[in-house]
């Protein structure tokens, strides 16, 4: 019991490191099946390690290595039969991996290939400050001033060290999509883009001596959501209530998604809601704002037909993006109107709306503010700190 107590409070004081590596899920969305994998620069060696089936371990250096997952064997390369192949490129060389027919994307760190479903598991073991760089242009794009850039990514890497067992039933720490962070390797970031990060690295943003819970999102139109709004009381943090995005102008105001409608049937909406909801009776439904939170952001909808269901703003926003896409039922900020047979909503913004509004963080920028003032803004009462 003391040596298991022991163990418990040194793993609880282990400092977070910046020179810490991060088990990233990769190329989540395009599930492979075939993989080839070479270093870069091209003609650099790379260290193969083969765990077979009965466990015995083979190395070999190559070139270039084809690999198939799911087949007679969990993966083959090589002419052999693994159910594990782990990838190394040689001190200060890269990875670059493709996908046939598809594309090529470059990686620093090393690779843990196995089999799940047929399909192959890409595990790369990812340096925080390589993917925390690659996130912060991923999430903001080309154009992104240089202040907004840097405190995406101090909030880039805050999430990524408070959010690592997110995916630890799958065998990695965090997925390379917007579930997580978005993440596509060393092309994401051009040369000047890694230049201004350089004064960044190692930062995290800090409340009291623990690192925040930080969220980001596209847009808020205006005003940032409350935590306890959208995830219920448990996600409520002081520095994580909504905020007013600029005075007479929001800083978001040039975003594409300041405003959106959606308009559907209200016959299609209430058998898709049936399917998903019991207790929700036969008949045509009538779907309302229950409670608006803080900032007009969605905390509850009803719906009712022969009973009467609730659900929070963000539960209906997730069903919502999941069966009409993200792109047409942007954020959790909206009206909805009955318009004869149509439900029309009037919504606002994109995202779920706590935390930093990524295009109110360029508006600042490009009015001239720094990383830390954008950071104040949108988390009051934090700081930022160092990494050890
Ligand atoms: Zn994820
Ligand atoms: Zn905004």
């Amino acid at each position: 019991m003391r040596i298991f107590l022991l163990v418990v409070l040194l793993a609880w004081s282990r400092p977070i490191l910046a020179d810490e590596v991060l088990r990233i899920g990769i190329l989540s969305r395009h599930r492979p099946a075939e993989l080839l994998v070479e270093a870069l620069p091209q003609g650099a060696k790379l260290q193969v390690e083969i765990v077979a089936l009965d466990g015995r371990v083979e190395k070999r250096q190559v070139k270039r290595l084809e690999l198939r997952c799911g087949g007679d064997a969990p993966v083959m390369g090589l002419g052999r039969a693994g159910a594990r192949f782990r990838l190394r490129p040689s001190r200060g060389k890269m990875l670059r991996l493709t996908l046939p027919g598809k594309f090529k994307r470059s990686y620093k760190g090393w690779l843990d290939l196995s089999e799940n479903k047929g399909l192959c598991r890409v595990v790369l073991h990812s340096p925080l400050e390589a993917y925390v760089e690659s996130v912060a242009c991923a999430e903001l794009g080309p154009a992104a001033p240089a202040e907004a850039l840097r405190a995406q990514a101090i909030l880039a890497r805050t999430y990524a060290l408070t959010n690592r067992g997110r995916h630890e039933a799958e065998g990695f720490e965090l997925c390379d999509l917007t579930h997580c962070q978005m993440f596509t390797g060393e092309q994401a970031c051009s040369s000047a883009q890694r230049s201004i990060l350089a004064s960044v690295r190692g930062q995290v943003l800090r409340y009291g001596d623990k690192l925040a819970q930080v969220a980001f999102f596209s847009t808020c139109a205006g005003h940032t959501a409350s935590a306890r709004d959208v995830w219920g009381p448990a996600a409520d943090r002081p520095y994580l209530r909504g905020v007013k995005d600029g005075e007479s102008q929001a800083h978001c105001a040039a975003s594409d998604h300041w405003r959106w409608r959606f308009q559907l049937p209200a016959t299609e909406l209430c058998a898709r809601l049936r399917g998903e909801l019991p207790g929700l009776g036969a008949g045509p439904c009538r779907v309302t704002v229950a409670k608006e939170g803080h900032g007009g952001w969605v905390r509850e909808m009803s719906i009712e037909a022969a009973g009467r269901v609730e659900l929070s703003g963000a539960r209906f926003h997730m069903l919502m993006g999941r069966w009409y896409g993200w792109g047409k039922f942007k954020s959790g900020r909206f009206q909805v109107e009955a318009r004869g047979p149509n439900l029309v909503f009037l919504g606002q913004g994109m995202g779920h709306g706590v935390g930093l509004c990524q295009h109110g963080a360029m508006g600042m920028a490009k009015k001239g503010a720094e990383a830390s003032e954008i950071l104040k803004h949108y988390f009051p009462g934090t700081k930022i700190g160092r990494l050890p």
